[in-house]
């Protein structure tokens, strides 16, 4: 059975030959290791083998995981969908939210998050395959959107994560990303914002996400194994 430094081991090859297959520098892609289901020692094994960034889709689950890992200097992602009764425990015990899709989620993160904190890094979660998907804003309100959010005081604004619709076809992964990029440089360009952040790309696609300017992928199955929901 391969262990988890050994499947790390796998995918930082990937992302490498990614980065050279576009002709992009090896660290302008960082490896956000997604631990949802996954127990604490697992993350512990993680770290060992180099690992600083998690992750989570559950509150509750991330913040048992965070009090029985306070010992280890971690940055904590917060990226699934979000409650409004969540967030103030997000902007208490997160670096980064990828999953940000409405105005009035991003107040109150901003509101809520402790003033002796660093301001706290957030994506828009952009939807761009239509119907199949529930999660994320529309193009269409994106700018009005990311114009609302950059002006918050507690957030820093970086930039853009999408969800696209699974698919095994390269050319569909590739046009999926390739929209997420071209929103992110109209933002960029016609809005002047100073985004830096692309969150794409997960185990099956994360080749094509980096084709097309992935800074962060966001991996859990090809470093923790498949996830097992039938304990919870
Ligand atoms: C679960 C999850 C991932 C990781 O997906 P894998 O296919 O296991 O790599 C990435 N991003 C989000 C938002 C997730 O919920």
């Amino acid at each position: 059975m391969s262990t988890i430094a050994d499947n790390i081991a796998l995918v930082a090859e990937r992302i490498r030959s990614a980065c050279q297959a576009a002709q992009r520098a090896p660290d302008s892609v960082r490896l956000l290791a997604v631990s949802k289901t996954k127990p604490a020692a697992a993350l512990r094994e993680a770290y060992a083998a180099g690992l600083r960034d998690f992750g989570e889709n559950y509150l509750q689950e991330a913040l048992g995981k965070q009090q029985e890992l306070t010992d280890l200097p971690l940055s904590w992602h917060f990226i699934g969908p979000i409650q409004s009764n969540k967030t103030r425990a997000i902007a208490e015990h997160f670096d980064w939210v990828h999953s940000v899709d409405r105005l009035k989620i991003a107040q109150r993160l901003s509101e809520q998050r402790p003033a002796d904190l660093a301001p706290l890094n957030i994506c828009i979660q952009v939807n761009v395959s239509g119907e199949a998907s529930k999660s994320g804003c529309t193009p269409d309100e994106l700018p009005a959107l990311a114009r609302a959010i950059d002006a918050l005081p507690n957030l820093r604004l970086r930039g853009l994560m999408a969800i696209p619709e699974p698919t095994e076809d390269p050319a569909a992964q590739h046009a999926a990303f390739a929209a997420v990029q071209n929103l992110n440089n109209h933002l960029r360009g016609s809005l002047g914002l100073s985004l830096d952040t692309l969150s794409m790309g997960m185990s099956h696609d994360l080749e094509a996400a980096i084709a097309q300017g992935a800074t962060w992928v966001r991996i859990g199955t090809a470093l923790f194994g498949a996830r097992d929901y039938s304990q919870s």
